[in-house]
């Protein structure tokens, strides 16, 4: 398992089962039901192709049941981070990609039950020492520049308006709140109700191979033929890929949600919080009046034990109360999962194997929801032989 102690969203909602009968050969098989594997098979059975979805375990079962549902145009890299690495072109596009991802699941939110709870908030990005003063300037700059929606807050305002004594900060406007469990589980449930989507759970590929001019799925009691494959397995270590997915770095994060407090008690419009240090910490609001805080990071590929995030859960509520003193929170839910980064700070999407029709969804990084949902259109565009700019900036072999 990706995750271990006590998740929050799946006891928000009871899951369909599925038991689809298979067929032995289909247009596209996704493997990975998070939420990569989700938008993929939802965007590629709605443009008419006979999908199938599997997973080892269950639908939105791995690390997007641990997801703490913050979604933000602005990156773990910041936009005058990526001009400097990538250049102003590459990195205006990778930030527009990322917010048209955005948009594009508050559109889909609209078709699902209403549980997903996609909510637009604001986010606020605050220097979390004197020094990173000058980082949310240029940082500012750069957003204005390209007129992504920002808004710069001195120090006075931050404490004026958002009761946080610390230096200056952002606020984003257009970011969104959700429920990741629900949004995985529903795509798939309308997907599946409505186009010719089959779900397949508990099932693990185990290799694939070319034969015929099509990719066959070996799974442990049956094969499956298919035209073309996409890998959308998210942080499992999975030998299959291992050999090209071979740049990410794991780190074990933390999260904790709280029993209810007071409407009364919440900062300024309940803003996502989240800072310029590396590792941050991060704030949002829950519906219910929780409070979810994640963060603490720890550079190791092991899920974390039940004491240690024990330990973790309480270290996040110390952090919390050092922005905001007076709000007194109870920890009910806490959890520690594996998360996964890229060194360069961009997702890998696009082909995996040049000679076999095999394709790779893995949207590495704490924006990774926005990346699965961009990364599932221009999967469909490779799929279709539509040529697409971005796929060279997202592609696997860099
Ligand atoms: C604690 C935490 C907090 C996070 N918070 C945020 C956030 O606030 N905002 C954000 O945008 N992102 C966040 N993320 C990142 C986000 O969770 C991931 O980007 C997202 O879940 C990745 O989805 P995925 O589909 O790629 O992977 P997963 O959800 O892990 O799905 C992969 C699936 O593949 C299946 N699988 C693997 N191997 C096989 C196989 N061989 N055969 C069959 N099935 C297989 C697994 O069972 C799994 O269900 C967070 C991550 C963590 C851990």
């Amino acid at each position: 398992m990706m995750h271990n102690g006590k998740l929050y969203w799946p006891d928000t909602y009871q899951k369909m089962n599925y038991n689809d009968e298979i067929a032995k050969n289909y247009d596209v098989v996704i493997i990975g039901g998070g939420m990569s594997g989700a938008l993929t098979a939802f965007r590629v059975a709605e443009a008419g192709y006979h999908t199938l979805l599997v997973d080892k375990d269950t639908i939105g079962s791995a690390s997007s049941a641990a997801n703490t549902g913050l979604m933000q145009y602005m990156s773990d890299k910041l936009l005058h981070e990526c001009v400097k690495d990538f250049g102003p072109l590459e990195a205006y596009y990778f930030y527009k990609a990322s917010k048209e991802g955005l948009e594009d699941i508050e559109r889909l939110s609209t078709l699902l039950d209403s549980r997903v709870n996609f909510i637009t908030r604001d986010s606020l990005f605050i220097a979390s020492t004197k020094r990173h003063k000058e980082k949310i300037k240029d940082e500012f700059d750069a957003l204005k520049y390209f007129d992504f929606p920002v808004e710069y807050i001195s120090d006075e305002q931050l404490k004026g308006e958002y009761g946080i004594d610390k230096y200056n900060a952002l606020i984003t406007h257009e970011d969104a709140e959700i429920n990741p469990f629900v949004f995985v589980n529903e795509i798939v449930k309308y997907a599946h109700n409505k186009y010719q989507l089959d779900v397949l759970e508990n099932t693990e590929l185990i290799q694939y191979k070319k034969e015929n001019n099509q990719v066959i799925c070996e799974f442990k009691n049956k094969t499956i033929a298919t035209n073309k494959l996409v890998m959308t397995t998210g942080y499992a270590k999975n030998k299959i890929t291992k050999k090209y997915i071979n740049r990410e770095q794991f780190v074990a994060s933390y999260a904790v949600v709280t029993q209810p407090i007071q409407e009364s008690q919440f900062w300024k419009d309940k803003v996502m919080i989240w800072e310029s240090a590396r590792p941050y910490l991060y704030i949002r609001h829950v519906p219910g009046n929780r409070v979810l805080i994640g963060g603490l990071d720890e550079t190791t590929d092991k899920i974390p034990n039940e004491k240690h995030i024990q330990k973790q859960g309480n270290r996040l509520i110390k952090a919390f109360n050092k922005l905001y003193p007076e709000i007194k929170l109870e920890i009910e839910y806490a959890y520690g999962a594996r998360f996964g980064e890229t060194k360069d700070g961009k997702p890998f999407i696009g082909k995996i194997d040049e000679d076999l029709e095999v394709y790779g969804l893995y949207g590495y990084g704490g924006n990774g929801t926005v990346y699965s949902s961009f990364g599932s259109k221009l999967l469909l565009d490779m799929i279709e032989g539509k040529y697409n700019p971005l796929s060279e900036i997202f592609k696997l072999k860099r």
